[in-house]
């Protein structure tokens, strides 16, 4: 109950800062940030601090995954796919908002222990794939939402490709030295775009990793 206690305060806390949905505060309640963070920083789950993973990777602040998950605007979308798995924090909240769930990831330690989690949580609308994300996953395309949790250069055609009609890609673009949270929208076969508001993520790296190098 303690536990409870203290995911609640995080998600109000969360709510101090970026005014949550009522849905999805709903999923923040739901998904327990500590089975997603390394067991070192169980203490820390509930701050709302990013936290390194294995790999040199990150998991976001919950006060970033509020962000990202409602700039998406999942009311009544069936499809999402995420570039970018890495703990499955993401990947999970999404999963309490939407059908089903598509997410990449280049490094298969990563993608292991996310497995793990999702089906200890009976989480089970979350499909993975070990891949370079930046490919995509045409199997299931179209998306109606595409995600990147980490930071591109610029977004590949063959992902504008495998976003619906009508649908919104959010990514974090690289302009220059600066990070910036962009909403990209398709609308008769065109691609828009508008700029939300500054953000760090680690880069998109191409190709895939399954040799561990030395991490936490
Ligand atoms: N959504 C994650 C955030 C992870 S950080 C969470 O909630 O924990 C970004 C992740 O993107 C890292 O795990 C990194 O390995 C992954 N990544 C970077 N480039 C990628 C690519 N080309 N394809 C798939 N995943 C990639």
């Amino acid at each position: 109950m303690i536990q409870a206690r203290e995911l609640h305060q995080m998600v109000e806390a969360i709510d101090r800062q970026f005014k949550l949905d009522s849905k999805v505060k709903e999923a923040f309640c739901k998904v327990n940030r500590k089975y997603f963070v390394p067991p070192v920083f169980a203490h820390l789950a509930n701050q709302l601090e990013a936290l390194p993973l294995a790999q040199s990777q990150w998991i976001s602040s919950p006060v970033t995954v509020a962000k990202m998950t409602q700039y998406l605007e999942l009311d009544g979308v069936d499809s999402i796919l995420e570039i970018g798995c890495g703990s499955g924090y993401q990947a999970a909240i999404l999963s309490q908002l939407v059908r089903r769930v598509f997410t990449v990831e280049r490094i298969d330690v990563l993608l292991k222990e996310a497995r793990n989690r999702f089906s200890q949580l009976e989480l089970y609308n979350i499909f993975t794939r070990f891949d370079d994300g930046l490919r995509g996953w045409k199997e299931y395309a179209p998306y109606e939402r595409i995600l990147f949790s980490a930071t591109a250069t610029e977004i590949p055609e063959t992902i504008f490709d495998q976003l619906a009609e009508g649908g919104i890609l959010l990514a974090p673009m690289q302009e220059g030295s600066l990070q910036i949270l962009t909403r990209f929208y398709k609308r008769h076969g065109r691609i828009t775009s508008e700029t939300i508001e500054p953000c760090f993520f680690v880069p998109i790296v191409e190709g895939t990793q399954r040799e561990a190098t030395r991490g936490i």
